[in-house]
């Protein structure tokens, strides 16, 4: 295990690919600081990662809202007195025909999938500036890239933040680095909260085909180990079988 590794900072790791994602990085000697509601996943894996040698701390949050992304940065940043790289994970996809008017559920979407990440950003960016760098990992998806059925606003979503963090990576003048990881249907419990049928029963044939969610935490992992001046920007990971 490498000493002294990055401070990387992960919304949404109370389950699937975040979770994945740092028990990887922790495994690689990196030290993570774990967000999500679920608090008391964070504290049971934080233990876990412990146990096994690595460097683990956590805080409940809400993507939803900028002010606990930004307590969540500085308690990250006075745990360890760096913010190195935040993957911006969180995501929810209560997949559903347009026509189902389940407006609720756009709104949820916009609000953890879009908005969640911007307040990532505004929270980290600054800290990042001050201390001459960082790194951005958005968690999108293949729906950053294509729209399916029921996913238009999900793939909305996903469309959205590739398109910001492309304009952070332009914008930055080499010192944020921004790589974009897009998953496809990996296992998690994502599906798990869709409330239309038809959906639902969609979701169980792509199951079928799914990947471990730590060959997307591999994918983040090879982008946080890249050296400072080499920014991986995207990289797509697919099932090699079709559902
Ligand atoms: P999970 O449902 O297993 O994990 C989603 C995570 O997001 C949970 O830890 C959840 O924690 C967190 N989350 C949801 N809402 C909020 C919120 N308001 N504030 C903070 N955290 C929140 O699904 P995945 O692991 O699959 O999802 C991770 C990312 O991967 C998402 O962005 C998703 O869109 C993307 N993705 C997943 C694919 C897949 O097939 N699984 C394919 C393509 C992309 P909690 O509920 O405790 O807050």
């Amino acid at each position: 295990m490498q000493e002294h590794g990055k401070v990387v900072l992960i919304t949404g790791a109370s389950s699937g690919i975040g979770a994945a994602t740092a028990r990887r990085l922790a495994a690689d000697g990196h030290r993570v600081f774990l967000g999500a509601r679920r608090d008391e996943r964070l504290e049971t894996l934080c233990g876990e990662i412990g146990s096994e040698g690595g460097t683990a701390a956590f805080r409940r949050l809400d993507v939803t809202s900028a002010a606990d992304l930004r307590a969540f940065v500085e308690a990250a940043h006075t745990t360890y007195g760096r913010v190195d790289v935040v993957v911006n994970n969180a995501g929810v996809m209560p997949l559903s025909p347009l026509a189902a008017l389940k407006t609720d559920e756009w709104d949820r979407m916009i609000d953890v999938n879009v908005r969640g990440v911007l307040h990532g950003i505004a929270a980290a960016l600054p800290v990042m500036r001050a201390q001459g760098g960082g790194h951005f990992i958005t968690v999108a998806s293949v729906g950053a890239y294509e729209v399916s059925p029921t996913a238009a606003v999900y793939c909305a979503t996903k469309f959205a933040v590739r398109a910001i963090s492309e304009g952070l990576r332009q914008e930055s003048d080499g010192g944020i680095r921004v790589s974009l990881v897009s998953p496809g249907v990996t296992e998690s419990e994502l599906a798990d909260h869709i409330t239309d049928p038809a959906a639902r029963d969609a979701m169980t044939r792509y199951r079928a085909v799914a990947l471990p969610a730590s060959a997307i935490a591999d994918a983040i992992a090879f982008a946080v180990a890249q050296p400072p001046e080499v920014d991986v920007n995207e990289i797509v990971v697919r099932p090699a079988r079709s559902a």
